[in-house]
């Protein structure tokens, strides 16, 4: 017997059929002996929806009025799911994300600090099935608060780890960790096994597959955490902390792609120590994270150019704090571009081998892609580029690592 967190997200819960579908995958690990708990996201553009009519009630909105309504689509499919297991003769209920999770910083963007697992644990010891909303926890004051987009993935690691599950597994809509996104370059090959660490990674740059923040939480609490398809009885991927010995290890585990940028460059500002920091910490104070940034003096020139990316839905918010601190920033243009994104290769491989990084380059350039700034970390680089050239740069780089499953033998 396992104790077991079984997430399912919106396309597996869209609609009462699938929900039946869910709800006979669950009773089977219910009735193989295990103790089983369900976090669920809302169905298919449901929170789009809800975050739609939020914009149109009011442009800038309380963001815990936001939490309110976007909550909501997770209350739905919660109670679909229990009274679908109850029909089916399976002892379950409901709970809500005040009842159990903790959770503090921004609305609309908020950390787990706690699970409360009583009730949990009381529901397991009477053989009955928690069905958890997630997405949504209690803020220190009592309101309900929601935990960033994705975020019903990070629900169900917290529970796992709040409960001392035995495995956390994520049913989506795809069967596993695939080297790109498999929706976008068909020949992507699906990964038996990807380290926390590059999971992380490829998370943190646009892999949406899982939510980053699930990661890095699996990962310190030493998680076994599995991507599965909710649709079929495959294999999944494991997210591992090393890969089993004899594991095909590739320089380069992923590719990924992020749209979610906005680039903006501030021309002419002083070469002096504090232009940097005059001119971030508006954006900070706004609580608008800085993604890429590169800063180019001109040797005796005096002056410098800084170009950062912003999430692209915080633009408008990002010129207005530069505009209103222009005079203590000081800067002559300020330029900006939406219609960029980020490509990254991702691998442990980066780290000892320098050579991957000029090939990314050198693949690029052979196809003309102009990179606007370039960041890197230990196992991963990125490059901004023009948005219209993404799914090329994807495929030439996935072809070039040596990615692409063999012709006709895709995933
Ligand atoms: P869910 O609603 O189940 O949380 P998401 O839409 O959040 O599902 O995440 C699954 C999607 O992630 C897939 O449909 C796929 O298009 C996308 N994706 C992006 N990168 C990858 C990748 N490397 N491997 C698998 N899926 C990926
Ligand atoms: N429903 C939320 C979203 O769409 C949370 C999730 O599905 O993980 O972002
Ligand atoms: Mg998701």
């Amino acid at each position: 017997m396992a104790r077991i967190v079984m997430k399912f997200g919106g396309t597996s819960m869209a609609g009462i059929e699938r929900i039946l579908h869910v709800a006979a995958r669950v009773r089977r690990e219910a009735d193989a002996g295990n103790e089983v708990l369900v976090v669920v996201s809302a169905m298919a553009g449901e929170t789009d929806r809800l975050v739609q009519l939020c914009r149109e009630a009011a442009a800038l909105h309380d963001p815990r009025e936001y939490d309110v309504v976007v909550a909501s689509g997770e209350q739905v499919t919660a109670g679909l799911l229990a009274m679908t297991l109850q029909n089916l003769g399976v002892q379950a209920r409901s709970f809500m994300g005040w009842q159990l999770l903790q959770a503090s910083g921004t609305h609309g963007n908020a950390r787990v600090e706690a699970v409360e697992s009583r009730l949990l644990d009381e529901a397991l010891g009477s053989g009955t099935v928690a069905v958890i909303p997630g997405f949504q926890g209690v803020s220190p004051n009592g309101r309900i608060a929601t935990l960033g987009r994705g975020g019903s993935d990070t629900s169900a690691v917290a529970i796992a780890a709040g409960v001392r599950a035995d495995r956390c597994d994520i049913y989506t809509d795809v069967d596993g960790v695939y080297t790109t996104d498999p929706r976008v370059v068909p020949r992507a090959r699906k990964l038996e096994q990807v380290t926390f660490e590059e999971m992380l990674e490829l998370a943190g740059v646009g892999s949406k597959v899982l939510q980053v923040r699930s990661v890095g939480l699996a990962m310190r609490e030493g998680l076994p955490l599995r991507v599965l398809s909710a649709f079929e009885d495959k294999p999944g991927t494991e997210i591992v902390e090393r890969l089993d010995e004899g594991m095909e290890r590739n320089a380069i585990a992923g590719i990924a792609a992020d749209r979610n940028e906005a680039r903006v460059t501030l021309t002419g500002i002083a070469d002096r120590p504090g232009t940097v920091a005059a001119a971030i910490n508006p954006l900070a104070e706004a609580g608008i994270s800085v993604d890429m940034i590169v800063h180019a003096a001109t040797p005796n020139r005096g002056a410098s150019d800084l170009t950062f990316t912003v999430p692209r839905a915080s633009l408008a918010q990002a010129v207005a704090a530069l505009e209103n601190w222009r005079g203590d920033i000081g800067y002559d243009g300020l330029l900006t571009d939406d219609q960029v994104a980020k490509v990254s290769i991702v691998g442990v491989g980066i780290r000892s081998n320098p050579q991957l990084a000029a090939r990314m380059f050198d693949t690029l350039a052979e196809r003309r892609i102009n990179l606007q700034a370039v960041t890197a970390s230990e196992i991963k680089v990125s490059a901004l580029i023009a948005e219209d050239e993404l799914e090329l740069a994807v495929r030439v780089l996935h072809t070039a690592f040596g990615l692409d499953a063999p012709a006709g033998a895709a995933g």
